[in-house]
């Protein structure tokens, strides 16, 4: 699926490959398995393999979908793209040629700016030196609570040009966070039927880290029954720090 976002930090999403397996606590309530089962019932052929029933779901065993590489070379419009919102492009099982593929894509098309998020930061690691890694390619992993700071350590051993961090669906303090390295910071707490409360003086933990170290950062929601539910003002207003956007033969732009 490609299409215009509703998540409030990008513009469009982008999915060469779909489906996943939980590999966390953060992943327990994973919007995008959900979604799946839905877009399986409605006949959408991406989502038509199933998945793990024990770490997966209908419609969310991982796929790669080749047809969908080239998508980003004919928008015309320079967008900003959360690449495989679906899945984890990380995963062990998209095959690294492929992982490749969409590297190359992204370098091939510097009027966009890609994000990619992953939770398979090892992985990640261990093929980094084998990928390109153009300006236009943001690199981040989610980091959901303290149990999973190494994800952090394993980002930055990347070459991104820009290293971001998804503290989302954030479940607990973050004390030992290091931002050495990392230019942008989104928190946020769940939203769904099940979702887990965030304490407001974890998110304002890590807002003021990045405040001090001059880390952009991003409150995306409080979270509750919808995602709108809480709202996006901390103590009294928004957070919408990003990094600035390079686009070829354009000033940067602060977002
Ligand atoms: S890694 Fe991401 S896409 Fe995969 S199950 Fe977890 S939350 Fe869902």
């Amino acid at each position: 699926m490609a299409d215009r976002s509703s998540i409030e930090w990008t513009e469009a999403t982008w999915n060469p490959t779909t489906g996943c397996d939980r590999v966390a606590p953060g992943c327990d309530n994973c919007y995008a398995l959900a979604l799946a089962k839905r877009l399986k019932a409605m006949g959408a052929e991406k989502y038509q393999h199933d998945g793990d029933p024990r770490t997966s779901g209908p419609g969310f065993g991982v796929t790669i979908h080749p047809g969908s590489l080239d998508i980003p070379r004919s928008w015309k419009t320079p967008r900003v793209v959360f690449v495989n919102s679906m899945s984890d492009l990380f995963h062990a099982k998209v095959p690294k040629k492929f992982v490749q593929q969409v590297f190359r894509v992204m370098a091939e098309t510097p009027q966009h700016t890609y994000q990619v998020l992953t939770k398979r930061s090892l992985r990640l690691a261990r093929l980094a030196s084998e990928l390109d890694w153009p300006p236009n390619v943001w690199m981040g992993v989610s980091v959901e609570s303290d149990d999973v700071l190494d994800r952090v350590d394993h980002l930055r051993q990347v070459p991104a040009a820009v290293r971001f961090l998804s503290c989302e669906p954030l479940l607990g303090p973050l004390p030992n966070l290091d931002l050495t390295g990392i230019a942008w910071v989104i928190a946020g707490g769940e939203s769904g039927p099940d979702h887990r409360p965030m304490d407001g003086d974890w998110v304002r933990a890590i807002r003021d880290t990045c405040v001090s170290t001059g880390t952009a950062f991003f409150f995306k929601q409080w979270g509750g029954r919808t995602p709108k539910a809480g709202g996006r003002s901390l103590d009294g207003r928004t957070w919408d720090g990003r990094p600035a956007i390079r686009r070829p033969g354009l000033v940067n732009m602060p977002g």
